[in-house]
C-alpha cells in the first residue's frame, strides 16, 4: 500500500470539527460520539522521536515510523493521543465494554435520573442461533417464522417491565430500586475517554469475529467512522499488523513444517487428513481440541490445507 498523498490529506482540525458531536447510530437506538480528541498521527510520531519534533519529516517518514512502532509493539507513542466519547448502549453489551478497564468512565446514572425510555429490540430476522462448537457464540439466523413469535414476546416483556418500573415510580419508591428489574436491553448512556493504545487494544478485541455481535457493531463504528478519519496513517497499520495479521504459535509453525515435509511433491492445499497427520503431538489424542481448530483455521486462510474430511 502507498503513502497517503501529504497535499490530499484534510487539515486535522477539520476532521476533529467534522465528527464532534455527530452520532453514529449503533443497534437499533444506540450511538457513539466523537466529543473530544488530543492528539493525531503526529503526536505517536513526535513522543517516539522525543527529540526531533516536527521539523520537515514527511508524511512517509511517519507512515514508516508509525508502522515499525505498532508491528513491533512500541506502545507508549500511542499512549500519547486521546479520544472521548459519548456513547449509548444496552446494558448487557456496556457490561462487557465497561471490562476494559484502561479507560476513564461516567455513566448516566438510574439512582438519579430516570432510566433510559429504550430497550434494544430485535428484529424477526435478527434472532442467532446457539453455536454448536463455540459456546460463548452465535451460529447462523433463525428462521423469521420463528423469529416473529421471539420478538413479539421480547415486545411484550420490555413493555411489561416498563410498565412495572414506572408504576413502582408512581407508588413513589426510590429511582434506585425501582429500576431493579428492567431488562438488560435497556439504553444506557456514558462518557468514555481512552488514550489511542488501549482503544486499539478494545477495538483489536472487540471487533475480532470472537466478540459478540452487537459490541463488534460499536467497535466497527468507532474504528471506522472515528478513529480511521482521526488517525489515517495508525489505523492502517492497526489494520495491516492487528486486524487482517495472523500470530502463529511454535505448535502451529511446526506443524506446518511437518506438513510441508510430509507432502513431498503433493500440491497444496493439503487434504483434511494431511493436515491431521501432521498436527502437534499433544492435540493427537484429543477428541476435540480448540488449539488444533484454529490452527487448522489458520492453515486454511493461508490456502495450505482444505477444511472438509
Ligand atoms: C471474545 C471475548 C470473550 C470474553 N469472555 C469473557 C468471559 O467469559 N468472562 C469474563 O469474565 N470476561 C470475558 N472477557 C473479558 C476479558 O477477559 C477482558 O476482561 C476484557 O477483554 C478486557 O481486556 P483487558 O483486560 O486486556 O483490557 P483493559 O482492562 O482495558 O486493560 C488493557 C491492558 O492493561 C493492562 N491491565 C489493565 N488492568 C490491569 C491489572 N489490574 N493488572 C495488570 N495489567 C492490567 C493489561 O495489559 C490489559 O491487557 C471476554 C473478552 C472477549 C474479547
Amino acid at each position: 500500500m502507498s503513502a497517503p498523498d501529504a497535499s490530499t490529506v484534510p487539515d486535522r482540525a477539520t476532521v476533529v470539527d467534522a465528527l464532534r458531536w455527530q452520532k453514529f447510530p449503533v443497534l437499533d437506538d444506540g450511538f457513539v460520539a466523537l466529543v473530544d480528541c488530543m492528539g493525531d498521527d503526529g503526536s505517536v510520531v513526535q513522543a517516539a522521536r522525543v527529540s526531533y519534533g516536527e521539523g520537515t519529516r514527511k508524511v512517509s517518514d511517519d507512515r514508516q515510523l508509525i508502522r515499525y512502532l505498532l508491528r513491533h509493539a512500541h506502545t507508549t507513542p500511542f499512549e500519547m493521543a486521546e479520544l472521548k466519547f459519548v456513547v449509548r448502549v444496552p446494558m448487557d453489551c456496556w457490561r462487557q465494554w465497561i471490562r476494559h478497564r484502561m479507560a476513564s468512565v461516567n455513566e448516566y446514572s438510574t439512582r438519579y435520573s430516570l432510566a433510559i425510555d429504550s430497550m434494544q429490540a430485535t428484529g424477526d430476522d435478527a434472532w442467532r442461533s446457539q453455536a454448536a462448537n463455540n459456546r460463548q457464540g452465535s451460529a447462523g439466523l433463525m428462521a423469521k417464522s420463528d423469529g416473529e413469535r421471539l420478538t413479539q414476546s421480547e415486545h411484550e416483556l420490555q413493555n411489561f417491565a416498563r410498565k412495572v418500573y414506572e408504576e413502582r415510580l408512581e407508588a413513589g419508591i426510590a429511582r434506585e430500586q425501582a429500576r431493579k428489574d428492567l431488562p438488560l436491553s435497556t439504553y444506557t448512556e456514558a462518557y468514555w475517554k481512552i488514550d489511542l493504545h488501549n482503544l486499539l487494544h478494545f477495538l483489536a478485541l472487540r471487533m475480532d469475529t470472537h466478540a459478540q455481535l452487537e459490541i463488534r457493531r460499536y467497535a466497527e463504528t468507532i474504528g471506522q467512522q472515528i478513529v480511521a478519519p482521526l488517525f489515517p496513517l495508525v489505523w492502517e497499520a492497526f489494520l495491516d499488523y492487528r486486524v487482517e495479521a495472523m500470530r502463529l504459535t511454535r505448535l502451529d509453525r511446526e506443524t506446518i513444517q511437518r506438513l510441508v515435509s510430509q507432502s513431498g511433491s503433493q500440491a497444496f492445499p493439503a487434504s483434511h487428513d494431511a493436515f491431521l497427520a501432521a498436527q502437534d503431538p499433544s492435540w493427537k489424542d484429543l477428541t476435540r481440541s480448540r488449539e488444533r481448530d484454529e490452527c487448522l483455521e489458520k492453515l486454511v486462510a493461508l490456502g495450505l490445507v482444505t477444511r472438509s474430511a
